[in-house]
């Protein structure tokens, strides 16, 4: 892994000289540091802007992959003419695209069920945030007191794990975030692999440059996507040998120096 802008040649070159970028993001950690509670991570306007020049650009694609809901992640982006993916992939959206994942319709009941038991029995905790985005469910526990966590953490478990030991929803984590899914073969990687696949049906576009930015333990799916394409995964954040990313950037405000890089390479 590699500091993105110690490679500087390469990425110019390739910027420039690749006939068509399809440059996806991830949200949260990612285009905005990661917020105390899930909507105060609002994007801010420079890099907003830097994202619908991107968007108007011939040679290139944008796509926002968020473990959020659809709808949310579209009201926070606000971009018109991209694609969105919510719930890990799960939803789609974009320029002559909707897709729901076919399956995961059928856990809803589960995930409702499994939010309200967690609500009732985390009540009396300060600082849990129980998310029911419909096809998923995220207990959000970054303002939980450190002392506690260990209660809201079994609670979580004795509730989802026989569930996920009968094969009824999958479990995962990410920063400070327990996840509740439905129990399909699907993630952030199948989604940009979906994407990609669609991309390339173009004649113009067959020759294609995948990025991928993302910041925690579900992007690498992500990385793992463009990098079979033979495309960068980059991850935000301090050094992480263990990912799957060819890059790192150190915070956000280096992803809109990239971003400001692509544009200009780009135009
Ligand atoms: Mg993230």
């Amino acid at each position: 892994m590699q500091y993105l802008f110690n490679a500087q040649d390469l990425i110019y070159s390739r910027l420039k000289s690749i006939a068509h970028l399809f440059l996806f993001s991830d949200y949260d950690g990612t285009l905005v540091p990661i917020a105390a509670r899930p909507e105060l991570a609002v994007l801010p306007p420079r890099r907003r802007e830097l994202l619908q020049k991107l968007s108007r650009l011939s040679g290139l694609t944008l796509g926002i992959i968020s473990g959020r809901q659809l709808d949310e992640i579209k009201n926070l982006v606000q971009l018109e003419g991209i694609f969105y993916a919510g719930n890990h992939g799960l939803e789609l959206e974009g320029p002559g695209l909707s897709l729901l994942y076919p399956e995961a319709r059928a856990t809803k009941p589960i995930i409702d069920q499994v939010a309200s038991h967690l609500s009732e029995m985390l009540a009396s905790i300060k600082g849990v945030i129980v998310e029911n985005k419909g096809l998923t469910l995220s207990l959000h526990y970054r303002l939980v007191s450190e002392a506690q966590v260990g209660v809201v953490e079994e609670t979580f478990y004795h509730i989802t794990r026989p569930l996920e030991e009968v094969g009824k929803v999958k479990v995962t984590q990410g920063k400070k975030v327990w996840e509740v899914r439905p129990p399909v073969d699907w993630d952030k990687g199948k989604a940009i692999n979906l994407l990609l696949t669609q991309c390339q049906e173009h004649p113009e576009r067959k020759e294609i440059l995948p990025i991928y930015l993302g910041d925690d333990v579900t992007d690498e799916d992500g990385f793992r996507a463009v990098a079979e394409y033979g495309g960068w995964g980059i991850f935000v954040g301090a050094k992480k040998p263990a990912s799957q990313a060819s890059y790192f950037l150190l915070s956000c405000q280096e992803v809109d120096r990239l971003l400001a890089l692509v544009l200009l390479m780009r135009q």
